[in-house]
């Protein structure tokens, strides 16, 4: 008789996982032949250890479902709306994720313990933030950057794209060309111990 899968079994499309006396099988990760259960996709077996549920999750899903309540994140702006910014993550918790399908939103009212009344007071496209992630609604993140160490961590100039240097609180001056800008900065700008390359 085969082994079946086990929670965080790592499984192949195709790869047998149990009989369905077993387990009660997913339909859209499973399926089910003269009652044997085999995955249809790649990824990790979960199992709901009370309904005795079996799943596989990609690992991108899977990453996903690790992202938790307070989690930092770093990554870069790709728009600014009128009350937010839209991010696409580039690290959780230090950790490179390459594949930047990760998306949260900052609400102008979680940029800052001061009052912010223009986003692009604070944030400018391509700026490198930290967050915090403070909700999650299905695929997409509520971010946080009210706080000493969170904000932008890397800007350029909108003008030259130099990069731009801290000159006070929350202002940056391009050395190369004199433009000055505001953003609401992390207190390590300039100083930051992550690598900003990814
Ligand atoms: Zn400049």
């Amino acid at each position: 008789m085969k082994d079946s899968a086990k929670n965080n079994d790592i499984v192949l499309t195709g790869q047998y996982l149990g009989v369905v006396e077993e387990y009660l099988p997913d339909k859209q990760s499973t399926y089910v032949k003269e009652g044997q259960i085999f995955a249809t996709k790649t990824g990790i077996v979960k199992i709901d250890k009370n309904r005795r549920a079996i799943e596989i999750l990609s690992h991108q899903e899977e990453n996903r479902k690790t992202i938790k309540i307070g989690d930092v994140i770093i990554g870069t702006i790709r728009f600014l709306r009128l009350y937010s910014v839209g991010i696409s993550f580039a690290t959780i918790n230090k950790k490179i994720h390459f594949n930047s399908s990760y998306f949260g939103n900052i609400h102008v009212s979680h940029i800052s313990r001061r009052f912010i009344e223009k986003i692009s007071d604070a944030f400018q496209i391509t700026d490198i933030v930290r967050a915090k992630v403070i909700r999650q609604e299905e695929n997409e993140y509520s971010l946080s950057t009210s706080g000493n160490d969170l904000g932008v961590i890397h800007a350029d100039c909108s003008i030259c794209g130099t990069t731009l240097e801290k000159i006070g609180q929350d202002r940056l001056r391009c050395s190369r060309c004199g433009n000055v800008e505001n953003r609401k900065l992390a207190n390590d700008y300039g100083n930051v111990t992550e690598s900003l390359r990814y």
